[in-house]
């Protein structure tokens, strides 16, 4: 099977998910208009029986019930009606996505997986084999945008990323991407190395400016986010990265559907919600007839140490804050990030001379909402001036990350490659 048909297969693979999720939604409206149409006819009956057992003024009274019953069992009827007639047309509509999907892989479907769940099972055959063939991938795309932190996964995915679009001969396709938080979120310097880092391959780099920031968010919501309500990801980065998206497919001009990579540095070993995900997979939020949108995670079975070994070997420019030991270059108080990271981040803050801390706890104190349920941003930076009063102030060398990670000679090697480059 050539990648056009693979590509041709998600796409139908998508709009049969659509037209099924489209024809279950009108099923339950129908069963609940039908329902509504058998309670009003109920109230009608019994308005109609109270107006005959009525007498006296109460019958003006009863007579006007029985009228507003008329209205809201033919206003009922009327939604019943149009609830059927798009539960008809999301059967058919369901069912020819079907067949065409049916029709499109039954060449191609001898010695693959098919089973009950034929439809998923269809799509996590044909993905899995687009992720073992990132150039041809690449050379289908219309646009690939490379979701960029600056953190060490974006790092190491970015320079598979354009490594391979170089071979394949499509830097002009990738778009790094980085959602700038502002200085009250992230660490400082972390949009000019995320330009950097882009700028190194050559690669167009668009900053997406997320106004306020993590506090800009919290002040306005008058709470913190959590890890079952992370709006902070939502607002503050995927939706202004799908703005960009529906830029990018508006500027290509294409006649044709669009096929739109995003890429995510996110990898297995993470977190077992990350586990979970897949390699490559249809983002099925944003794609539409306009574009086959692929969220694709390039670096997904790498360990922590294989990360930092690429880094180490490739003489890739990571942030400083990791040679102070903090684990991930999100938010400076991550609200997924545990206590130890967190009380190692607010005597980084100490050492850089940054309010961050101060700021934070004068917000918990404003809106009187915690950090995280389990405790506040005060009791962290309680804890650092514990340990700094039993250890002084935070210190830190050059290269530690990979000193911590990889050893002594691998982070010497890494700072004579840095200079060399420098
Ligand atoms: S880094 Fe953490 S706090 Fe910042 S946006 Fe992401 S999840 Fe939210």
């Amino acid at each position: 099977m050539d990648i056009t048909t693979r590509l041709q297969l998600l796409e139908a693979v998508r709009r049969a998910d659509q037209a099924n999720a489209a024809h279950t939604a009108a099923s339950r409206a129908c069963s609940r208009a039908t329902q509504a149409a058998v309670e009003a006819l109920t109230r009608l009956v019994h308005c109609d029986r109270q107006l005959a057992e009525a007498s006296g003024p109460d019958r003006i009274r009863h007579g006007d019930m029985l009228d507003a019953a008329r209205q809201t069992y033919a206003e009922s009827g009327r939604r019943k009606h149009a609830a059927r007639t798009k539960l008809r047309r999301t059967f058919v509509a369901a069912r020819t996505a079907n067949r065409e999907l049916a029709a499109l892989y039954g060449p191609h479907a001898r010695g693959r997986a098919t089973g009950g769940k034929r439809r998923s099972a269809v799509a996590a055959s044909v993905l899995d084999e687009l992720a073992a063939m990132p150039l041809d991938l690449i050379r289908a795309a219309d646009a690939i945008l490379v979701h960029s932190s600056a953190g060490k996964d974006s790092l190491v995915m970015l320079h598979r990323l354009a490594t391979w679009a170089a071979q394949a001969g499509c830097k002009d396709k990738v778009v790094v991407v980085h959602c700038d938080l502002g200085d009250t979120s992230e660490w400082p310097g972390v949009r000019e190395l995320a330009q950097r880092q882009a700028e190194r391959y050559g690669l167009r780099f668009v900053a997406i400016d997320a106004d306020g920031g993590l506090l800009g968010l919290v002040e306005k919501r008058g709470m913190f986010p959590d890890a079952t309500r992370r709006l902070c990801t939502s607002t503050l980065k995927r939706d202004k990265a799908n703005v960009l998206l529906t830029a990018i497919v508006t500027a290509l001009g294409l006649d044709r559907q669009a096929l739109i990579i995003n890429c995510l540095g996110i990898r297995a070993a993470e977190s077992t919600a990350r586990s979970r995900k897949l390699p490559l997979s249809i983002d099925t939020r944003t794609s539409n007839g306009k574009r086959l949108v692929l969220t694709w995670h390039p670096i997904f079975t790498l360990s922590d140490a294989e990360v930092w070994q690429e880094i180490a070997s490739e003489g890739l420019e990571y942030h400083p804050a990791y040679d102070a030991l903090i684990p991930r270059l999100s938010c400076v108080f991550c609200v997924l990030a545990g206590f130890s990271v967190l009380v190692r981040a607010v005597r980084l803050c100490w050492a850089l001379d940054l309010p961050l801390p101060q700021q934070y706890k004068d917000l918990e104190a404003r809106i009187g909402h915690r950090f995280k349920e389990q405790y506040s941003l005060a009791d962290v930076i309680k804890e650092a001036a514990r340990i700094e009063a039993e250890e002084g102030p935070l210190t830190w060398r050059p290269g530690d990350a990979i000193r911590d990670q990889l050893g002594d000679t691998a982070a010497d090697y890494y700072l004579h490659r840095l200079a060399l480059a420098a």
